[in-house]
């Protein structure tokens, strides 16, 4: 795909022109007066905008906040629907439950654990997500022998052989999984083309832009599974700015930055903190994570007035912005940062009192 600006008879107004390359080799040629750039993290829509604004500003640069989870490397095994959990036993999995099978192998760069999500249909095959460091030897293994060979190991429970057919050993040995992204956002959601300021012959409703949604503006791990969520609520958005500006895009595309940049960077800050330690990768890392979450839960419960829930259960209420939940979280940091240093202070105060009467 290509992107065009196009001058319109030599005015200053433009328009957009796209060029499809089609599998079968053809070229279509659109000239659409708005184009949704909703094409994933690698959206070839907002670099198109990063180069066309490159001189002048970084608004379509994604912005990166690290977190614990991201880089983590993944890859997904498919199992029958009904796959046995034991030996020698009638005991099968059941669709709608889902599994945490532990591992046998101990060690960061060994051991290895199978997460399985509940299903409706018992009649589709289920995921088993693998989720470790890049450098895990799990990623090592080339073929379906040495898969087997692996998993008999770290599952001494599971037949292994009974349930990973040859086909997926071997697939799955020979797939090159994935990486989480880094949580990133960009803050520029569109771009407006030139249009002639005050030229009466042109309407402002003839404006075109580009807007963009998604994984295109924010993505991050899976961590907190709003993903998906915060698309559709992208798209909500977007319907909302479109008729609040009798879907004038000079008016709409800017109202929708603006009603969304918010929550965007408040929807990347939670995710790279709300639940990155969930994936087993430093125990002393889920360890203060964990003090930090269960603190969080056990004040809002007995002050409900000072400090508010952790951000995974405020996420879960829908009523609630990205931004809010932000706000939110802030303030009970705030408030755990000025109790710390009151009790610092008091602290230091009865030593020194300590201090004074014993000189
Ligand atoms: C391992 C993993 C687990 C996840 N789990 C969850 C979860 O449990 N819950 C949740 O809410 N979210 C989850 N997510 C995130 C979720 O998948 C994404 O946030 C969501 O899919 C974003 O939707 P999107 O439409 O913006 O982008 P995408 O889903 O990436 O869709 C972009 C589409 O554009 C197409 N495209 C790209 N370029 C072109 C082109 N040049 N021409 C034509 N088509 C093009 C792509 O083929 C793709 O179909 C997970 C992500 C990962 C990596």
């Amino acid at each position: 795909m290509q992107i065009n600006k196009k001058a319109i008879n030599n005015s200053k107004q433009e328009n957009l022109e796209v060029f499809v390359h089609t599998e079968n080799g053809k070229v279509v040629t659109f000239e659409p007066y708005l184009l949704v750039g909703c094409d994933g993290l690698h959206s070839i829509v907002r670099n198109t905008l990063k180069d066309w604004d490159k001189p002048t500003s970084d608004r379509f640069e994604m912005k990166l906040f690290p977190s614990p989870s991201s880089c983590l490397r993944y890859k997904v095994l498919t199992l029958p629907p009904n796959f046995p959990l034991v030996h020698s036993s009638n005991e099968h999995a059941v669709s709608t439950m889902a599994y945490a099978i532990p591992g046998a192998l101990r060690g960061r760069k060994r051991s290895v654990s199978l997460g399985i999500l509940p299903l409706k249909n018992p009649d589709e095959p289920r995921s088993a997500n693998i989720i470790k460091y890049p450098d895990h030897q799990i990623w090592e293994l080339k073929n379906s022998e040495e898969l087997y060979n692996f998993f008999e190991k770290a599952f001494p429970q599971l037949p292994i052989r009974q349930i990973v057919s040859p086909e997926e050993a071997e697939r799955f040995a020979k797939s090159e999984g994935a990486y989480f992204p880094i949580p990133q956002y960009c803050s520029g959601l569109h771009l407006l083309l030139m249009h002639e300021p005050g030229c009466l012959e042109i309407p402002q409703s003839s404006s075109s832009g580009i807007i963009l949604l998604g994984d295109a503006i924010h993505c991050f791990p899976p961590d907190i599974g709003q993903g998906v969520n915060s698309a559709l609520e992208d798209v909500y958005i977007l319907n909302e700015a479109l008729s609040q500006s009798n879907d004038e895009l000079s008016r709409s595309l800017p109202l929708y930055e603006s009603l969304r940049l918010p929550d965007t960077k408040a929807l990347v800050y939670l995710a790279q903190t709300a639940y990155p330690w969930q994936y087993n990768q430093n125990s002393l890392g889920k360890l203060v994570w964990y003090v930090n979450f269960f603190l969080r839960l056990l004040l809002s419960r007995l002050l409900p007035f000072i400090f508010n829930p952790p951000a995974f259960f405020l996420i879960q209420n829908y009523q609630l912005s990205y931004q809010q939940i932000w706000v939110m979280v802030q303030r009970t940091t705030k408030t755990f940062y000025i109790l710390s240093i009151i009790f610092l202070c008091g602290l230091l105060a009865l030593v020194l009192k300590d201090l004074v009467s014993i000189y």
